[in-house]
């Protein structure tokens, strides 16, 4: 197996000491040089594993070339001829467990810095000043979008691409979903959500804002107003709790309030911008996830002294990016693993003044393949925080199933679709990303949306 001599670069980020002072981003990304010296790392396999690994198909092995060579901007358009997110997928992909997983050299040494140099073409082809897209033939049939996260932008922008008039319907005042309302802007600064946002709408999509389907209007409006087609990419926000008792003091929140907060209605610049969060000088996170690791991150930056992870199994057993559980333990974060959170503890006043928790062991391995968590008797322990965020997960939202005639859902909540499409059990009406799957990632939202732009365009071609 070829090992490559030179070593996997390491991209340049902002001190920690630096960095938990600010909201900045915290990874600062390749030059030319280091992007160079990373791409002459490539073997150039006659049959690419990385490719396959890639859930939108990336031309992986010649776009590495083109930065070989110097073609940068030419680079950034071979990404995008798949991709319609990279200048995201670059900054918050899981690479680790996609195409860097199959890269050929991750077998006996490090694989390539596939991410880090997506990262590095988009944001030079971006600096450098996007082409202006085609302007397709209009077919004349109109198609709404509900939800402007990844799926339902990339879903948007395919259409749009097949010269569908296309309207995307969002909830919020601002596009993006989670990519602007829970990832933090040092992760991935809202200025390159943004910039995505225009491409798409360049592209001739039109964006209505402050609109929730379901409420606002209804999916029977939409067929009534001549929209041919509906897709649904309304994602997973409603938020899980644990059921313990103290839940609803005060200085308790959902991770989805928390940065929500924290991000979209910028409360860290506060009073500049006029959302408070109150953020105590010790505050627990409940959870593992990537989710945890943005709330826990949010909170050193906005104060906290001490900031802690608390989470029932191991660390091993955690699902957070490796890289955010480096970042957050390089700033102080203080990990209490194999710990379970069984009461809130209030003051007289009702704020949150402590967190009683039991410590674990691992027993058996349960249904999801890891070992069972297994309270240890008489471990109970009194964390003092003063403020908690739950990071425990969320559901697909409800509202648009609730009102639609012919929807049906999972038990858990989610839309019911074939995998194939994204058709769900209504017609004309499709659906992808976290709706259907739960809490899940960019890009498997964004190959959602796109498998189902490709499914509405074959439909709506027999209705023409
Ligand atoms: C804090 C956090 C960190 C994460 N970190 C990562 C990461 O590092 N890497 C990664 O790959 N994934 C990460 N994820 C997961 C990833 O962001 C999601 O899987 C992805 O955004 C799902 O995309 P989506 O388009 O399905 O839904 P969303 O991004 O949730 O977008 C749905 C949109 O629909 C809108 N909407 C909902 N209901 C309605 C309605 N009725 N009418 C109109 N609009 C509606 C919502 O306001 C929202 O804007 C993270 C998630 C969170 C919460
Ligand atoms: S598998 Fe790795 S070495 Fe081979 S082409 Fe892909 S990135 Fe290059």
């Amino acid at each position: 197996m070829p090992v490559s001599k030179t070593p996997r670069q390491e991209m340049p980020r902002q001190r920690p000491e630096d960095r938990v002072q600010n909201f900045n981003e915290v990874a600062l990304g390749f030059d030319e040089e280091m992007a160079k010296k990373e791409a002459s790392r490539c073997i150039q396999c006659k049959k690419p594993l990385c490719v396959p690994g890639c859930p939108v198909n990336v031309q992986i092995p010649q776009f590495i070339e083109m930065i070989h060579e110097g073609d940068y901007a030419g680079a950034g358009e071979k990404i995008k001829e798949t991709n319609s997110l990279p200048a995201v997928c670059g900054r918050v992909c899981p690479q680790e467990e996609q195409c860097e997983k199959t890269c050929v050299l991750g077998k006996k040494g490090e694989p390539v810095a596939i991410g880090r140099l997506e990262r590095f073409a988009v944001d030079y082809q971006r600096k450098a000043g996007l082409k202006p897209p085609l302007k397709p033939e209009p077919v004349g049939q109109k198609v709404a979008i509900v939800g402007s996260g990844p799926a339902g932008l990339t879903c948007a922008g395919d259409l749009a691409k097949l010269g569908y008039q296309v309207t995307m319907f969002e909830a919020l005042h601002a596009p993006g979903g989670v990519l602007v309302y829970g990832i933090p802007e040092f992760r991935l600064p809202k200025q390159i959500v943004a910039e995505e946002v225009e491409y798409v709408k360049s592209l001739g999509v039109e964006l209505v804002l402050n609109a929730i389907v379901g409420r606002t209007l209804t999916v029977d409006d939409l067929f009534a107003g001549g929209y041919e087609a509906v897709f649904l990419g309304t994602g997973a926000g409603l938020p899980k709790f644990m059921d313990i008792p103290g839940e609803n003091l005060m200085g308790v929140y959902s991770a989805n309030e928390w940065l929500t907060r924290t991000n979209l209605m910028k409360a860290y610049l506060f009073p500049v911008y006029d959302t408070p969060i109150k953020c105590g000088k010790r505050v627990a996170v409940i959870g593992g996830g990537n989710v945890a690791m943005d709330s826990v991150r949010c909170a050193l930056r906005l104060g906290a002294e001490e900031a802690h992870i608390v989470y029932r199994r191991s660390e091993v057993e955690m699902p957070a990016r490796l890289e955010e559980v480096e970042n957050a333990k390089e700033e102080g974060v203080i990990f209490e693993m194999l710990t379970l959170p069984v009461r809130i503890l209030g003051d007289e006043k009702g704020w949150v003044k402590g967190l009683e928790c039991v410590r674990m062991e691992l027993g058996e391995p349960d249904a999801s393949g890891r070992r069972r968590p297994v309270p240890r008797k008489g471990s109970e322990f009194i964390m003092e925080v003063d403020t908690m965020v739950m990071a425990l997960g969320t559901s697909p939202n409800p509202i648009c199933a609730r009102t639609t005639q012919g929807l049906q859902v999972h038990s858990w909540g989610g839309l019911i679709v074939d995998e194939s499409t994204g058709l769900t059990t209504r017609q004309g009406v499709y659906a992808g990303g976290d709706a259907v799957t739960g809490s899940a990632t960019v890009i498997l939202a964004m190959g959602a949306g796109k498998a189902a732009a490709q499914a509405m365009d074959e439909y709506l071609k027999t209705k023409r």
